[in-house]
């Protein structure tokens, strides 16, 4: 990126690749998030209102990343900016603790019956680093087992086979435990059991192998990497029937689904999990996460036991700004919210698909709830090794995704995108003309 820029004369540059090349001195890439990067520089956002975003160079995007699906009302929803900016001249974070704290977490708790009790945490990625910690603290076992592809945020053990490539992810009755990050150490990935998704014979016969050792199964029911086609009924409830026989857990990665339905995505199956790792949407824009579950599992975080079993604390953790944001923002997201959403999603992906027809290019929509993901593959994946797209297929994706954001749409660079609230069916028409357009284009 930075050598595509170099070649051009400052004030030739736009007021965008002007910052980015600002922003490369003092951060390396340039950003701190990986998944802001587009060639030849990330978009720099100037302001957004509901579904629409601008840049600081003019443009206007209807954005269906908000913030990789973690906006369910879209830009600065006025109840929501109206509760913080109150909250904020109250102050913004205390060595106290608050009743939003506590009002927050009735709320969430009563929205699916397996959310017994809660605590509050920073990030996704700190939610599940918490439930696999409370994972073992509570079995004393030490493995954890997670599907391969799936992200689940930055925790050394969360991440192994996030990336794994064809070149070494190993057969599929064995997959291999891959380390992303260089250095990982060898016990994490020997303390990482790697599983098919939707694969419950495989699964189970992996499972077995580490009967003993394994404190949690760690599943996301809506895997974005993995191709966001939904967990089958028949490999949840494989996963929970095994983890019941074998002293563990099953644990859910609801960072992002919990948006799919009023209680998450775990309602829609007939098991209930021990624990649950919530982030993005529940925080109303602002940063969280939530560690929730059974509560004799939550009790290994009590610090008022005489043994704690895992001790837990975070600076910002619960603090009001977050707590009044996501408050608000989920009273708001009632059962008539979710079901209006989820609607308006299924009517996309309709529309979607009749692009696709009419287009001729092998193509496929998958997502539920508010969310979809675009694949240019003629089928349907049914797994990471199905999802996983070659350098060929990355270039396609890569034209296609340049054709939205040239044509006024932002979306997560998966070519995946999520509805908020604030969207509506002139947002999704425009949506389904320029997928259409942008096949046509491809086709060429
Ligand atoms: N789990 C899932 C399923 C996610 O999608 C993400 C973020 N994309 C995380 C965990 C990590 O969340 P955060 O980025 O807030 O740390």
């Amino acid at each position: 990126m930075t050598a595509k820029l170099k070649g051009q004369a400052n004030q030739t540059l736009s007021r965008q690749a002007q910052l980015y090349q600002r922003a490369q001195q003092v951060m390396p890439g340039g950003c701190s998030r990986n998944t802001i990067l587009r060639e030849p520089h990330p978009i720099y956002a100037k302001s957004a209102s509901g579904c629409y975003i601008q840049d600081i160079d003019g443009n206007r995007y209807i954005d269906f990343a908000n913030n990789m699906a973690a906006l369910i009302h879209g830009h600065a929803h006025p109840v929501i900016t109206e509760a913080v900016s109150a909250q904020l001249r109250k102050g913004s974070a205390f060595t106290f603790a608050t009743e939003v704290e506590i009002e927050f977490a009735e709320h969430l708790c009563s929205r699916s019956y397996s959310l017994e009790n809660l605590r509050f945490v920073n990030s996704g990625t700190e939610a599940v680093m918490s439930a696999i910690k409370a994972a073992r603290a509570y079995t004393g076992k030490s493995k954890i087992a997670k599907v391969e592809g799936a992200y689940h945020g930055l925790y050394d053990y969360a991440e192994v086979s996030q990336t794994a490539n064809p070149s070494n992810w190993g057969g599929s009755d064995n997959p291999h435990s891959i380390a992303v990050a260089h250095g990982t150490p060898r016990g994490v990935l020997s303390d990482v059991i790697v599983i098919p998704f939707n694969d419950p014979a495989r699964a189970i016969q992996i499972l077995d192998r580490h009967a003993s050792d394994i404190a949690g199964v760690l599943v996301d029911p809506l895997p974005h990497r993995v191709g966001l086609i939904p967990a089958s009924e028949p490999f949840i409830q494989a996963l929970r029937d095994w983890t019941t026989k074998n002293a563990s857990l099953l644990m859910f990665d609801e960072v992002i689904t919990f948006r799919t339905e009023y209680g998450g995505a775990q309602t829609r199956y007939g098991v209930k999990p021990d624990l649950t790792a919530m982030g993005k949407m529940i925080g109303g824009g602002f940063p969280v996460g939530a560690i929730a579950g059974n509560k004799s599992v939550m009790q290994v975080m009590n610090p008022l036991n005489d043994a704690v079993l895992f001790p837990h604390s975070g600076t910002f953790s619960a603090n009001p700004i977050t707590m009044t944001a996501g408050l608000t923002a989920m009273r708001l997201f009632d059962r008539h919210a979710v079901a209006q959403l989820n609607a308006l999603t299924a009517t996309l992906k309709e529309q979607l698909n009749q692009a696709i027809a009419i287009s001729g290019v092998p193509a496929c929509v998958t997502g539920e709830g508010s969310m979809f993901r675009v694949h240019l593959k003629p089928q349907v994946p049914n797994n990471y090794r199905d999802t996983y797209t070659t350098g060929e297929e990355n270039a396609r994706r890569t034209a296609l995704l340049d054709h939205f954001f040239a044509n006024g749409i932002a979306l997560i660079n998966t070519c995946s995108g999520t509805l908020s609230t604030a969207h509506g069916q002139k947002e999704i028409d425009r949506f389904s003309e320029v997928l259409l357009s942008g096949l046509r284009k491809l086709a060429q």
